[in-house]
């Protein structure tokens, strides 16, 4: 993924061009920047330093990200107020388990 110069908002001030390690930023002919996507190892630096943000990564043609927010639905249905929750049909029951001692058979 490389980046790519958004030529509405380069004011031409080619201070990305000197910044990128790569040489990958060159001059148009309106003499706003270009970024060769050949030359391009996406390291960022000319984003992070281009004073108007005209430089981003280039996402490509592609119209919905992946990351497309969904409209959540939060509608919850009406539930009935029950009142308080009657004590549950299988409740436990403490058994017994002792055993009685056997009488002592001779
Ligand atoms: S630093 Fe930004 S405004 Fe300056 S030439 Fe590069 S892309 Fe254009
Ligand atoms: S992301 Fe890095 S390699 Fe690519 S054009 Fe900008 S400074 Fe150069």
């Amino acid at each position: 993924m490389a980046y790519k110069v958004d030529p509405a908002k380069c004011i031409a001030c080619h201070t990305c061009i000197g910044a990128c390690p790569v040489m990958a930023i060159s001059t148009g002919a309106d003499q706003k920047a270009v970024i060769d996507p050949a030359k391009c190892i996406s390291c960022g630096t000319c984003a992070a330093i281009c004073p108007v943000n005209a430089i981003a990564p280039d996402l490509g043609p592609t119209p919905n990200p992946v990351s497309e927010p969904k409209s959540n639905d939060t509608k919850t249905p009406t539930t009935p107020d029950l009142g308080p929750t009657p004590n549950p049909v299988s409740e436990p029951k403490s058994n017994d388990t002792e055993t009685p001692t056997a009488p002592d058979q001779k």
